[in-house]
């Protein structure tokens, strides 16, 4: 290997590489047989739509719209395609990577009129997402995210609470169980507008004692002051009004029997009057979840209540709900906490020596894999010393010894590496054993 390579990862992406990947398929495929078990069904959308839908839909004075989005010009009809030598377009549509996912669902749910389908449309993605931030240990300017949204007529508290169980039952699964859920209501367009401006008459008083961020956001977004992690504004913002006082009948109403919900499903949570989140278009109910060991960058999934966003972006009224797990820093909180489940790994290294032993070590190779174990055959000759030792190294559970004796008796030697176990078998008891080794029936 070169000493300094070529080529790097652009900062902020990173390779995610063996055998990292068997954990990340593995999270992901339990979030789906969860989600599943919900009646969610998968949505695939692309990673890049039009500007405008992030930022109407996220808010331009967003911190993701205002500064972490990729954007880039499309060329159009006009222009020759970069391949073929012209530089990026002046003129074409302005597009952005996405920086979340729920403006997308949006988008599809109004595009394909999903709101004739019966019933809530309960809908989940995964897949990167793209952010401009500082790089640091669980902020990368690619990551990833698992979505589930919840689209309908209706906002019962109970939609709220079944997104809410099921994000509890997959963490409990994929054995993140050090984090806490908090929750809060925000209000809604009755209520929010007139607590916001109450706020911002408090924020006024104390101005000066604000830093520059906080100042700023008195005019544009006095809600976001709650989320400041300055410590000379803790004190400051612990004196604030809070909202849950400033609740109109049916805010209250709504979360009193969300909390009530929970209870009957036995959901832990704390209630939180300072989340906010960092998006516009959440109302009422909104909640975070956070995980130990992952530092400062430690809240793994965050998510609300939007009712109204479909309407906003020009579809139909319409409810919703979701939450979008960050499955880089999940992940990094399972693998912190050593509480790793056992991944399937190499389970045969087929040691072959001798030119007539190489079309039997092709054909039980070819047998035991569409059995389903799965199986390492070397294309050369090796002698057995050199081939155990490598089955060693790649991590193999088991060692097929093939070899002129074997060949001749029509048997197999299976040596297990862990115990130097070592077996005579025919080829029927050599699936057969293996068969029910990966059952879990065999030690
Ligand atoms: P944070 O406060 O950490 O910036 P956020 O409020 O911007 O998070 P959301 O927009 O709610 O995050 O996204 C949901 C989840 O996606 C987060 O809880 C986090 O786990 C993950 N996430 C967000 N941004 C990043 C990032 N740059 N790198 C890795 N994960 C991220
Ligand atoms: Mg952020």
């Amino acid at each position: 290997m070169p000493e300094k390579p070529q080529f790097r990862a652009i900062k902020g992406t990173r390779d995610i590489l063996p055998p990292d990947t068997a954990l990340w398929n593995w999270f992901e495929h339990t979030a789906r047989e969860i989600f599943e078990s919900y009646n969610f069904r998968e949505i695939r959308l692309p990673i890049f739509e039009q500007t405008d839908l992030f930022a109407r839909s996220v808010g331009s004075d967003t911190d993701i719209v205002s500064k972490e989005m990729f954007t880039f010009r499309l060329p159009d009809g006009s222009e020759r395609l970069a391949t073929e030598g012209a530089s990026s377009s002046q003129t074409g549509e302005q597009v952005s990577l996405r920086p979340e996912a729920t403006a997308s669902t949006m988008r599809a749910y109004i595009e394909h009129n999903l709101q004739a389908l019966p019933g809530n449309v309960k809908l989940y993605c995964i897949g990167p997402m793209f952010r401009r931030e500082r790089p640091q240990k669980g902020r990368y300017r690619q990551f990833y995210q698992l979505n589930a949204e919840i689209l309908g007529q209706s906002d019962a508290p109970a939609i709220d609470a079944e997104v809410l169980e099921m994000l509890v039952v997959f963490f409990k699964h994929v054995g993140l169980t050090r984090t806490t859920l908090y929750l809060n209501s925000i209000g809604d367009k009755n209520c929010r507008p007139q607590y916001v401006e109450l706020l911002r008459q408090e924020l006024l008083k104390v101005k000066d004692q604000l830093g520059p961020d906080s100042q700023r956001r008195i005019e544009t977004n006095p809600l976001r002051v709650l989320d400041s992690k300055l410590s000379q504004e803790q004190e400051i913002i612990a004196k604030l009004p809070r909202i849950s006082d400033h609740l109109c009948a049916g805010c209250r109403e709504h979360f009193a029997r969300l909390k009530d919900e929970l209870k009957l499903r036995g959901i832990v949570y704390e209630e939180n009057w300072r989340l906010v989140r960092g998006l516009d278009y959440y109302t009422r109910t909104t909640f975070e979840v956070i995980a130990e060991g992952l530092g400062s960058q430690n809240a793994v999934c965050g998510g609300g209540r939007y009712d109204g966003l479909v309407e906003l972006l020009g579809g139909p009224p319409t409810k919703g709900i979701g939450f979008a797990i960050g499955s880089d820093r999940a992940i990094l909180s399972i693998q912190e906490s050593g509480n790793l489940p056992v991944l399937p790994g190499l389970d045969v290294f087929v040691a072959w020596m001798g030119e007539p032993t190489y079309a039997a070590a092709l054909a039980i190779a070819r047998k035991l894999r569409e059995s389903g174990v799965s199986v390492e055959l070397p294309g050369e000759e090796m002698k057995f010393k050199k081939s155990l030792n490598l089955a060693d190294k790649l991590g193999a559970r088991y060692a097929l010894i093939i070899g002129s004796d074997e060949v001749a008796s029509c048997t197999f030697t299976l040596k297990r590496l862990a115990d130097a176990d070592q077996r005579k078998l025919s080829e029927y008891e050599l699936l057969e054993y293996l068969e029910s080794e990966k059952r879990g029936t065999r030690g």
